[in-house]
Formats: structure tokens, sequence, C-alpha cells
């Protein structure tokens, strides 16, 4: 098999936010420091030579890039001060674009201004599409879905995730592809028995409730030693995000169900201590809490892992911030006594900055929320022992 160098790799992931790599000089000091290497997942210095060769397929088929939680440590023992951590962080941005077949997530990344254009194009399309289409309001009781329709937003949100599991497909399948050819991981491995079923699904729960869910190397490994007090530690932080962000999917779902039942409609004001609501509240407020630390990490350079913010990154969060806040702002609106007016721009306001979060996750970092469990789908699988078959004579004289 022959391997075609990619002269413009090293080049494309510094335009992906990568120092200059040249000051690397394959020492391995940032291997040897990364807490979370193991002998069958080793990394950076791998994948800096990766870059550094032009050995494009070998750099997207690695597993590796989504073990590392930018901890900054291989950083700061880097002799050269070459910044393995952000080339690490840069190359997940570059694999990101590379597995999109869309393209957009490489314009979102390289072409910032007019990745913040199309942010606030489509913000804007969403909220005057939704005016176009807006009731009445009603001055009595905040009849949130007359003013918006409620079959407007179900029917633009099922476009939207359309688009979203579309996109998200496409990009996992590719990312599999890669992987699987790169690890030998054939569907007969994965699913050609019982064992071998067994195995697969060991892996997904060690990539999915382990490590993304309960982000047990990122708490245990990467954070062994911890100086700031536990709601200010990176793994929480990043963990309350992703919980919030899930737990606000999982109860706009529910409360769709609820209506599809006949339970209630949607929108209908419940008690604080009505499951849907109280699940929706306590996401809310991680994502607000996770989120609001995160900008201001980043505004302050608090750590390693955020001394380099791509504009991008600013637009996720914002975009994660905005939707929270003004989540907030509407139970603020629909529980006081008399119903305010600016309750219903907050929450056409709103409608249309969810909308378009969730249509640009794909191409955003928030692709992560994908891709990391994938790729420590990958690293699992490759530490769990294959299971091994008697002999078909054996099988035969057994029987
Ligand atoms: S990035 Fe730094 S520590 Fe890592 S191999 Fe290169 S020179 Fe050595
Ligand atoms: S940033 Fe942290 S987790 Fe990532 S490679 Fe460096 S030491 Fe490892």
């Amino acid at each position: 098999m022959t391997t075609t160098a990619d002269l413009g790799l090293y080049g494309d992931i510094q335009r992906f936010g990568a120092t200059d790599m040249s000051a690397c000089f394959s020492c391995g000091t940032c291997t040897a420091t990364c807490p979370l290497v193991t002998d069958d997942a080793t990394f950076p210095r791998r994948m800096i030579r990766y870059a550094q060769v032009g050995m494009k397929d070998a750099l997207l088929s690695s597993k590796e890039i989504w073990s590392c939680y930018h901890c900054g440590e291989c950083s700061e023992s880097c002799p050269t001060e070459a910044d393995p951590g952000e080339f690490m962080a840069a190359a997940r941005r570059y694999a990101i674009a590379s597995y999109d077949v869309t393209g957009l997530a490489r314009v979102m990344y390289l072409f910032p201004a007019v990745g913040t254009a199309i942010a606030l194009a489509l913000a804007a399309f969403f909220a005057v599409f939704m005016f176009a289409a807006r009731g009445p309001q009603d001055a009595a009781s905040l009849a949130l879905f007359e003013f918006i329709p409620a079959e407007l937003i179900h029917d633009l949100g099922l476009v939207v995730m359309a688009i979203v599991v579309l996109a998200g497909l496409a990009g996992m399948v590719r990312m599999t592809r890669r992987m699987a050819r790169r690890e030998g991981v054939s569907l007969g491995d994965a699913f050609g028995g019982r064992a071998e079923i067994a195995r697969t699904a060991r892996a997904a729960w060690v990539a999915i409730g382990r490590e993304s869910l309960g982000q047990v190397s990122f708490r245990e490994d990467c954070d062994a030693e911890p100086t700031e007090p536990l709601w200010r530690r990176r793994w929480l932080i990043h963990a309350l995000v992703l919980w919030g962000f899930l737990g606000l999917l999982a109860a706009t779902a529910l409360d769709y169900g609820l209506e599809v039942i006949g339970v209630k409609a949607t929108g209908t004001p419940v008690p604080i201590w009505y499951p849907v609501r109280l699940l929706g509240t306590v996401a809310g407020a991680a994502l607000v809490y996770g989120s609001t630390v995160m900008i201001l990490d980043r505004l302050r350079r608090a750590n390693r892992s955020v001394r380099k913010s791509a504009t991008a990154d600013w637009t996720l969060l914002a975009l994660v911030w905005v939707t929270g806040v003004t989540g907030f702002a509407i139970e603020l609106a629909l529980y006081l006594p008399s119903a305010p007016v600016w309750g219903y721009w907050v929450f056409l306001f709103h409608v249309a900055v969810a909308m378009e979060l969730v249509l640009l996750a794909p191409f955003m970092k928030l692709a992560h929320a994908v891709y990391r469990p994938l790729g420590l789908f990958f690293v699992a699988l490759a530490r769990a022992p294959r299971p091994v078959h008697a002999p078909a004579e054996a099988r035969t004289a057994d029987a």
C-alpha cells in the first residue's frame, strides 16, 4: 500500500490554530508527560509527526486526537515551546472540518468574518421567518405558543433536526470508515457473533457512559492534582455544559411527547416541581453556569487550554449562553403576576438562537459531542481483547 504525502497538511493545521511546529524536534517529552497516554494510544508527538511529514490519512484516522482534553501539561513540559496541546486542539478542528461533507465547518473555522456573518444571518432568518407567521399577543397571560404557533416551531424544528442528523451521520460515517480501516475493525469483528456484540457494547458503554457522560479520564487523570475548588474544575465545567445541553434537548423532546400522548399542551404553565420543567430548569442552570465560567476563563486566559480562542469558539459560547439566559428570562416572564410584553420578544429571540445553535452543531466545536465518543469507542475497542473462537474441527468434535 502506498501513502501519498500531503505537503500542505502542516500549513493547513496551522491555519486551524496550531503554533509553528517546526520547533518540534520529536523528543517525545510531551508524550511522556501526557496523563492520558496508554500503550495503545500514544500522542501528541506521533500526531505532530504525521502533520510534519504530510500523513493526512494517518492523522484523520487517529483515534488519539479525541483522547486529549487539552489540559496543557504537554505544552508546559515541551522544551521548545512548540505547544503540542494547542496542536491537538487544532488537529481536532481540522478533523471536524475534514469529516464535514458540506465544507461549512471549514468556512466557520478559517474565515471568521464569513462565519460570524453566517451565524448572524441564520439567527435573523429564523427570527424574521417566525415574526412573519406570528399570532396575537394575549395581554392577560403569556400565550407564547399562540404568538409563535407551536406547529410552526415543531415543523421548523423537524427541518433543522433532519439537516443536523444528515450532516452528523455523514461526518460520523466518514470518520468511522477511516478509523475502522486503520484499526482493522470490520463489521464481522463488531457484530459477527455474541462475543463480538458484547465486546462492541462494552466499548460503546466505556466511550459514551464512562468517558463522555461520566468524564472519568478527564476527572481522574487530567485533573489528578486539582488546585481549583470543585466548582471551578475544568472537567466539571465541561460536563455541566454537556449535561445541560443534553438535558434541555431531553426536556424539549419530553414536553413534546407529553403533548402527543395528550397529557398537556406544549407551553402550558406548570408548577416548578413538574418533572419536565424541573429537568429543563436544572439543565438550563448547568448550561448557563458552565458557559459563563468558560467565557470568563477565555476572557481572562485563565489556563493553558484557553490562552488561544478562535472566533468559532466565541460564536459557539455566545450562542450557548444566550440560549440559556433567554430561556430563564422566559421562565421569569411566564411566572410574573402580569404578562410582560417583552416576554413575547424574548421568546422569539430565544427560539431563533436555539434553532441556530442546533443547526450549526455539526459544523462547530459542538460536533465534539459525537466525534469524541466515536474516537473513544475505537480506543476502548483497541483495549478490549478480541474473542477467541475454537477452530471449526474442534467445535464439530465437541458437538
Ligand atoms: S512537541 Fe515539544 S515535547 Fe513534544 S516532541 Fe516536539 S519538541 Fe518534544
Ligand atoms: S493537552 Fe493534556 S491531554 Fe492533551 S496531549 Fe497534552 S497533556 Fe495530553
